[in-house]
């Protein structure tokens, strides 16, 4: 296997299987064209060229250097169009810099309830570097925008000519050990120490690497004495990060430790519109309520789902509309449902109606128990792949019509009763939001 494959089979770990599939297990790499500056590949049509420059080529680049310790320039072309590659040594810096994505800014970074409290941090020291919050440390789930704003800050750093140094913990350790072993620490050193700016992706994975924590703890006194700015993510408080030094778990608090939630409907609609617009594809109203209502927190998949639509719609020249739609995201949504837990809609549903979850699968027959039942019910048989026989059996009912009956019930309901239907909208939300 060459590196070029090894980076995308690398790269497939991150990537859902349909997108791999689709953008990246066809591409081909230029072994004898590339060098320790130019990655080249191959791809067999333009539109494929076009997401794969927006969306991978900083994570194919990434991985080229996690594995040879090269910055690479990453070139995507149509295999007849390789004579106007240009192969020119990107300087150093450039380089450096090259790791941020441009489009992760401020301006493309939807605020909402969700995530306005990261959001007003990372504004607030893009606009004081080092002087307000030092470090600023930004945790959350995955998919929720933690990479967009901290890159957000580094490109405002950037254009006012700092040095920013954009980078995760995995690469961090790589670029550890060439140095180690090829005896050049100091170069190593040299590089942390003297940016103006650090941004460290994913601290988690911090957890247990007690060698490079070491280092970590001596090039973030050197920086935070000279007053330059930290910028760390996580996917939980450093508190919840097991493995990690004390030291280094209380300066991840000295500065702000700000989170990031699961996206409210309105922003994820407010996302949608976002990405339609940097990625110029048309889509009516009625389509970005039904994919903000049918993916779930992660926003990262909105790309993904986009990317689809647009190719779909341009190989097959059709226009997007609903039942489209619908039919292009039928793996994602089986995808999504085949994550919710029907124990968890249970526990939704019981909060929210102020009971016990025992009691929605007891036999109780009161109003409020069985109201309770049938929503549950309902959103089970929406949200996930249980049979009707399987909703019977975990809901304690005597058999498969039991159920059609209740989601029935609730149909009706939803059609006559507009308030009962927003009801139910919202606990589909809350559920498929917190999945
Ligand atoms: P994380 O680092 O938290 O896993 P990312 O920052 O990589 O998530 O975000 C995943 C994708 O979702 C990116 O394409 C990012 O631009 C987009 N995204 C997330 N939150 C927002 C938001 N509030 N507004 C616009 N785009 C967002
Ligand atoms: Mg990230």
């Amino acid at each position: 296997m060459n590196i070029g494959q090894e980076v995308l089979e690398a790269l497939k770990e991150e990537l859902t299987e349909s997108e791999y599939n689709r953008y990246i297990k066809h591409l081909t790499y230029d072994v004898k064209k590339s060098n320790s500056d130019v990655a080249i590949f191959y791809a067999h049509n333009a539109l494929v060229i076009n997401w794969i420059k927006n969306k991978y080529a900083s994570k194919i680049a990434h991985l080229f250097e996690i594995k040879t310790g090269n910055k690479v320039n990453v070139q995507v072309t149509l295999k007849n169009r390789t004579e106007k590659l240009k192969t020119k040594k990107q300087p150093e810096q450039k380089a450096i810099n090259s790791l941020l994505n441009p489009s992760h800014s401020f301006d493309n970074f939807m605020v909402g309830g969700s995530n306005q409290f990261a959001y007003a941090a990372v504004k607030s020291v893009s606009e004081n570097a080092g002087k307000v919050y030092n470090p600023l440390f930004i945790y959350g789930g995955v998919g929720l925008g933690k990479t967009h704003l901290m890159q957000a800050a580094g490109n405002v750093f950037q254009n006012e000519g700092k040095i920013v140094i954009y980078t995760t913990v995995e690469q961090f350790l790589n670029e550890f050990i060439r140095h180690v072993r090829n005896k050049t620490m100091e170069r190593f050193q040299e590089k942390y120490r003297k940016c103006d700016v650090l941004l460290i992706d994913d601290i988690q994975f911090l957890s247990n690497k007690e060698t490079i924590q070491e280092e970590f703890f001596h090039t973030f006194e050197a920086l935070k004495g000279a007053g330059k700015q930290i910028i760390l993510t996580a996917d939980k408080h450093p508190k919840k990060i097991g493995g990690l030094e004390k030291r280094l778990q209380s300066r991840f608090e000295w500065g702000l430790v700000a989170d990031i939630q699961p996206p409210e409907l309105e922003t994820k609609i407010a996302i949608i519109e976002k990405k339609c617009e940097i990625n110029k594809v048309k889509l009516s109203k009625d389509i970005v309520n039904y994919i903000a209502t049918v993916i779930d927190s992660n926003v990262r998949e909105i790309e993904g789902i986009l990317s689809k639509l647009h190719a779909y719609s341009q190989l097959m020249h059709v226009d997007i509309d609903l039942e489209f739609t619908k039919n292009v995201l039928k793996d994602q949504i089986n995808e999504n449902r085949a994550n919710i837990d029907m124990n968890m809609i249970v526990e939704t549903v019981a909060k929210d109606l102020n009971i016990k979850p025992s009691e929605i699968k007891s036999k109780g027959r009161s109003k409020n128990l069985v109201y309770a039942r049938r929503i549950s019910i309902y959103i089970c048989r929406e949200l996930t792949q249980n049979t009707m026989p399987q909703l019977a059996q975990y809901f304690g009912m005597k058999d498969h019509t039991a159920i059609s009956h209740t989601i029935k019930k609730i149909n009706d309901l939803i059609k006559e009763d507009e308030d009962f239907k927003v009801k139910i909208e919202e606990l589909t939300n809350k559920i498929t939001a917190s999945n």
